[in-house]
């Protein structure tokens, strides 16, 4: 898949940008806060209907603005189609468009525009805290899987309403007769997530062992390993087992969650390690270690959608390149000679060489 054309309105830093696409390489290239990651931005908001940095829609659109409109014209599926969503500052709802036509949710813009986005931060997504761990995980399932995506959204939702209850126990102790019918849901719902990413981190896992093993010739040995709550044994097992497991779980905790006033454990803090040759990265990775795990781990994200969609995915590189030494680099870059990729950086250097060319400053093109 490609994105051919790409027109910004109202867009964060962006009053008006149009804008033609290679379908190979295209490199941004401008000076600190040009608008190079709100280019990236926009199209992964435009092809997911989500920004990997806010989840307040409102933000996207530049300050002062109307509206902010994404429209980009892209080939995939074997045809011409266009996306268009459009933004408002207050709490009005988004409007989303498909070739032309009105659509309710982003949902269905699914398989169109497919994107990877590899930036610095992920390069120590093995050392930091699991959240990141998770967003990394849950951005790629919500792509690969539209019913994941739809689960999460219901999970989280079912987690707030719960946690307003714990909160507000003393208040309004009456709340608390339904917190058995929010439990048994959540428990569900926990288990469709826990089977969705018990299959994903072990396909994820497989194919980023052999970038890793191309990567260090051989020498380590890459594993990951799906981390949820104790009381789930078989993370394949099916949902009914799943659900009694996450229930066992929750009664062993209901108690602790009524003194605390707080949703205590559950698959929102599920976590993934990686080991090398048998040693947690997360513990004992040197920099380099971590690294290279992670580019394998963005590789392999890349490989499981274009296999399942069989398309390549848009690849998007939000400074990457500049924060690898010279071997990683090649590394990468030869694993993207084919499909589209945009890469920003602040010096165009030796990346000029790969593809187009885009200068950014304020919001423009030069
Ligand atoms: P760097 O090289 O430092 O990463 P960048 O070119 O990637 O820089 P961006 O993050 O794309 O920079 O753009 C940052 C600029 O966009 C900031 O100066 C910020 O103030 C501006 N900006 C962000 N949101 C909005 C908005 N809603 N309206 C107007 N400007 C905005
Ligand atoms: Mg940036």
């Amino acid at each position: 898949m490609n994105l051919c054309e790409l027109s910004l309105r109202g867009f964060r830093n962006y009053d008006q940008l149009e804008f033609t696409a290679q379908p190979g390489v295209n490199l941004i290239v401008g000076d600190n806060a040009q608008g190079k990651t709100n280019l990236l931005e926009s199209i992964v908001y435009l092809g997911s209907g989500r920004s990997f940095r806010t989840q307040k829609n409102a933000e996207l659109v530049r300050f002062g603005a109307d509206f902010a409109d994404i429209t980009g014209k892209i080939y995939s599926q074997e045809r011409q189609q266009t996306l268009r969503t459009v933004l408002f500052p207050g709490r009005r709802p988004r409007q989303l468009y498909r070739n032309g036509v009105k659509v309710k949710s982003a949902a269905e813009f699914n398989g169109v525009l497919s994107t990877v986005l590899f930036c610095p931060e992920d390069l120590m997504v093995l050392k930091t805290g699991a959240a990141a761990r998770r967003r990394l995980g849950d951005q790629a399932l919500c792509q690969l899987r539209p019913n994941y995506d739809a689960a999460l959204t219901e999970y989280h939702r079912i987690l707030e309403q719960k946690s307003k209850i714990l909160k507000d126990r003393f208040d309004c102790p009456q709340l608390l007769e339904l917190l058995p019918d929010y439990n048994l849901r959540l428990c569900q719902v926990g288990a469709l997530l826990i089977s969705y990413r018990a299959r994903f981190y072990a396909s994820l896992g497989e194919a980023a062992s052999v970038y890793h093993g191309q990567f260090s010739g051989g020498s380590e040995e890459f594993a990951l390993s799906y981390k949820t709550v104790s009381t789930v044994q078989d993370t394949m097992a099916p949902l009914a087992k799943l659900t009694e497991d996450l229930q066992e779980h929750m009664n062993i905790h209901a108690k602790a969650e009524l003194e605390s006033g707080q949703c205590l454990t559950g698959p929102h803090k599920d976590d993934f390690d990686v080991t090398l040759s048998g040693l947690s990265v997360k513990s004992f990775g040197s920099q380099g270690q971590t690294r290279t795990a992670a580019i394998s781990l963005k590789l392999a994200q890349r490989e499981l959608m274009r296999r399942e969609s069989g398309e390549e995915p848009v690849l998007l590189l939000d400074d990457v390149l500049s924060e690898l030494d010279p071997s990683r680099q090649d590394f990468v870059l030869n694993q993207i000679t084919s499909g589209q990729v945009f890469i920003t950086c602040c010096e165009p250097g030796r990346f000029t060489k790969l593809g187009q060319t885009i200068q950014i400053r304020k919001g423009q093109i030069l």
